[in-house]
């Protein structure tokens, strides 16, 4: 095991191990990888005292100093890219070069955010009265807390302690259970290039229901940021009401990935695996609903096909391997449960649609069905694992209705030559992101975040940073 394989909580710069272990497993064999230090509502409690207490400094130093930290963790975790991969692709799954693609994709976030450290400014307003100036600041909102999931164990930590620290904030992460190591990691490189003790604190638990509800009531906790799904958004969303505290909820998504008539259908079919088959699916802006014009639907189906049987699937850490495991046997469960469904209800199946238990058991087929339609499951229900699912339209308008027919509204996606439609559809589709002509939306320098049921406030680019800050207004009169 690597010497970034760390076990136990991180709280004020310390290692702190607890009677209580859980297993962390490797998905593509189901052999124990180590047991990690379960943290319960003291550790909590003090992991949220100790960021208090680190608050009062690290919102002190200058830009320029919290800027010089993050590029070196920045730094650190490009130097140590390999391993950090091979222990992701360990406890997730995904094929170790996409994970090595995972660490740049993270650190991205905070090289990001170490610039954008030196860029926050203020404001003098206009005024009404010639007595009185009016001054704007903005100020690090104060003690962060993070709630994680398992599918991006590297960038979805990044994403979020990168802006807090580059506002001047401290944090408590709870990372996911099924892959805390990945974080655990990130903290050991961090604690190495000096961030201070207490400003970064990790507490791995089994028990994310009670760590959770600690975060999200505690008033000492002035900002929660959670990734994961939309049903437990909303409870997080109702103990923030608590204290009013505020928020940022990445959720589910529904993502259409539309194909237009005019489209250079190869390419929308590339587009498509990119945007569906990393991670194996397993990502909240996955394609979910693939939506072709009826004249190109069979031309579609072909070139999709092709591409998708040749997808090589296997354990993450084989080389040339494209596809891993599913990240549980529920995760299995709810994918065959689709598939099966579809096809009583009428979809084809092109290629897959079945476990491959040669490889193991949590290995799905990359998979694809047409002949969908939106009365059937698969069509409302974020499938979250390798499989296409194509139904057809016939008119634009048609196109876009269904798209929008969800209450969700993360990603979208979808493919046209036609300029005049370009813009048409991208202002209609009810979504926070679109791509027209590329499944590849995700970057440091753009905002990620949904709208509807998919969340509340965005991550990266130059608005990320604001999640983290508050603006305060300073009236000064007698002049
Ligand atoms: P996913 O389907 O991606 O696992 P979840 O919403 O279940 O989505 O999990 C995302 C994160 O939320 C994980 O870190 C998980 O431990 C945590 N979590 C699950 N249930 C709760 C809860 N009731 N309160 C707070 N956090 C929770």
């Amino acid at each position: 095991m690597s010497s970034l394989t760390k076990k136990d909580c991180f709280i004020e710069g310390h290692w702190v191990p607890t009677d209580n272990r859980f297993k962390v497993t490797n998905p593509a064999t189901g052999e124990l990888i180590t047991e990690v230090s379960d943290a319960d509502e003291e550790l909590t409690r003090r992991a949220i005292n100790v960021a208090e207490t680190a608050l009062k400094k690290w919102s002190k130093k200058t830009a320029k100093e919290r800027s010089d930290l993050l590029r070196k963790w920045y730094q650190a975790m490009m130097d140590n890219k390999q391993a950090l991969a091979e222990l992701m692709s360990a406890e997730q799954g995904k094929p170790v070069a996409e994970a090595a693609g995972e660490v740049e994709y993270g650190a991205s976030f905070v090289d990001w955010f170490a610039s954008e450290a030196e860029r926050i400014d203020g404001d003098i307003l206009p005024v009404a009265d010639n007595s009185k100036r009016v001054f704007v600041m903005k100020q690090p909102i104060g003690v962060c807390a993070a709630i994680t999931p398992w599918n991006f164990p590297n960038a979805m930590i990044t994403r979020k302690i990168a802006p807090a620290l580059a506002a001047g904030c401290t944090i408590v992460v709870k990372p996911p259970q099924l892959t805390p190591l990945s974080s655990l990691a990130l903290a050991q490189l961090a604690s190495e290039v000096g961030i201070p003790d207490g400003v970064i604190n990790l507490i791995p638990t089994s028990d994310a229901k009670t760590v959770g509800k600690i975060l999200a009531t505690s008033p000492q906790v002035r900002k929660l940021s959670f990734t994961g799904s939309t049903g437990v958004g909303k409870i997080l969303m109702q103990q923030c009401s608590e204290n009013v505290k505020k928020i940022s909820l990445e959720l589910g998504g529904n993502a259409p990935f539309i194909v237009f008539e005019d489209a250079d259908i190869d390419a929308a079919a590339e587009q498509l695996m990119a945007c569906k088959f990393r991670n194996g699916g397993q990502t909240c802006i996955a394609a979910n609903r693939v939506i072709v014009h009826e004249s190109v639907k069979d031309e579609f189906v072909k070139a999709i096909t092709s591409k998708v049987s040749a997808l090589k699937v296997g354990p993450g850490d084989q080389e040339g391997v494209e596809l891993g495991p599913l990240i549980d046997q529920d995760a299995v469960d709810k994918v065959q449960r689709l598939v099966v469904g579809a096809k009583s209800d009428g979809a084809t199946v092109e290629t897959g649609g079945h476990v491959l238990t040669d490889i193991g058991d949590l290995f799905y087929a990359p998979t694809v069905l047409s002949g969908v339609t939106e009365e059937m499951e698969i069509d409302s229900e974020e499938i979250f694992g390798p499989v296409v699912a194509i139904s057809t339209f016939e008119t634009e308008q048609e196109a876009i209705d269904k798209a929008n027919n969800t209450p969700f509204g993360l990603a979208s996606y979808f493919a046209a030559k036609d300029t005049a439609r370009i813009f048409r559809v991208s202002e209609a589709l009810e979504y926070g992101m679109v791509g027209v002509n590329t499944g590849g939306i995700s970057h440091a320098y753009n905002p990620f975040g949904g709208i509807k049921e998919s969340g509340v406030g965005r991550e990266g680019s130059k608005y990320g940073i604001d999640e983290y800050l508050e603006i305060k207004t300073v009236t000064l009169g007698g002049l």
